[in-house]
């Protein structure tokens, strides 16, 4: 999914200081999506106060919609793009060659390097039994002595799950605690689904991440404190667990890492560690470079990059 966001900020996202086991709720915003027509996603990551959950770096709701959700290519650098379906299918297709069919349940993990473009379409798989889409995209940042590298996509099918009490936790990316994700990440991190059925559930944490926790849906309370939907749950770090409690049921995302140490320079769909880099980024996608290679199947058509912004953001500190 391309941030569709029809005047993106540019958001610096400081690097990471030690904030403590603190509890601090985060509601998620409304962002209107230019290209598509009367729609909007729900965005908890970056926010204002708390830009980045270990490499965690941008967490989008979108859906449900009953609208086809045809995105044109469009670049990306810094990044990996974690695409988690919860209803509905997506089609995506990169400059590496990939043509994957994601459906809920599956993962779609693509590493930008130092440049790849994508394109995600549901007009192509129209039928009037789908489900309405929705999902999750999320961004994961890449560390300094990776970003520069080459690209990569995969396609998992059969993630790893850790049944605990009532809990259930598929873990899309990293670890938790003994399962670890086939998918290959490039900090110390986790990713996961948590369904919870009606009753006490616990998981161990690792004390050296920073944690989050958002209701996907239902409700549900995480180490005693009520959560809201769409609203992010920072937990920070030193934690040995998370206990989990729910009356009706609910289905939650588990999302932690090593605190992030590098600043980030975030502006519509790159992430590089100045403005420069950005430009540059910007600049080499609308010449149509050879860094975002070309995505088959679209004659050409891609989205061209907003114009940028005239305000340049100075790094603020967390918290
Ligand atoms: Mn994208």
């Amino acid at each position: 999914m391309s941030n569709l966001e029809a005047d993106p900020a540019e958001t610096v996202c400081p690097a990471s200081e030690d904030g403590g086991p603190a509890a601090l709720s985060l509601p998620s915003r409304e962002v209107p999506l230019g290209g598509v027509r009367g729609t909007s996603v729900r965005r908890s990551l970056p926010h204002r106060d708390i830009p980045t959950v270990g490499a965690w770096c941008f967490l989008d709701h979108f859906g449900p919609t009953d609208h086809p959700m045809d995105i044109l290519p469009h670049p990306h650098t810094g990044l990996q793009t974690v695409t988690w379906p919860l209803s509905g299918r997506l089609r995506h297709r990169d400059s590496l060659g990939s043509d994957v069919v994601v459906r809920p349940g599956e993962l779609n993990l693509m590493t930008s390097g130092a440049g790849v473009s994508h394109s995600e379409f549901t007009s192509d798989l129209a039928d009037p039994a789908d489900a309405p889409l929705d999902g999750l995209q999320l961004w994961v940042a890449l560390p300094e002595d990776v970003r520069h590298g080459s690209a990569a996509f995969e396609h998992h099918e059969d993630l790893p799950v850790l049944e605990r009490g009532s809990s259930r936790a598929t873990v899309l990316v990293g670890s938790l605690e003994d399962q670890v994700s086939p998918a290959e990440v490039h900090s110390p991190l986790v990713g996961a689904e948590i369904t919870l059925r009606p009753g006490d559930g616990a998981l161990e944490l690792e004390r050296s991440f920073e944690y989050a926790v958002q209701v996907i849906d239902g409700r549900a309370d995480v180490n005693g404190e009520a959560l809201a939907p769409d609203t992010l749950l920072f937990l920070g770090s030193g934690r040995a667990g998370l206990d989990l409690r729910t009356e009706a049921g609910a289905r939650l995302l588990l999302l932690g890492g090593v605190p992030f140490e590098e600043e980030l320079v975030m502006w519509w769909n790159f992430i590089g560690r100045s403005h420069a880099e950005v430009e540059q980024a910007r600049t080499q996608w609308e010449a149509s470079a050879d860094r975002f290679g070309s995505v088959a199947g679209h004659a050409g058509a891609r989205i061209p990059a907003p114009p940028l912004p005239n305000v340049r953001l100075t790094p603020r500190r967390r918290r």
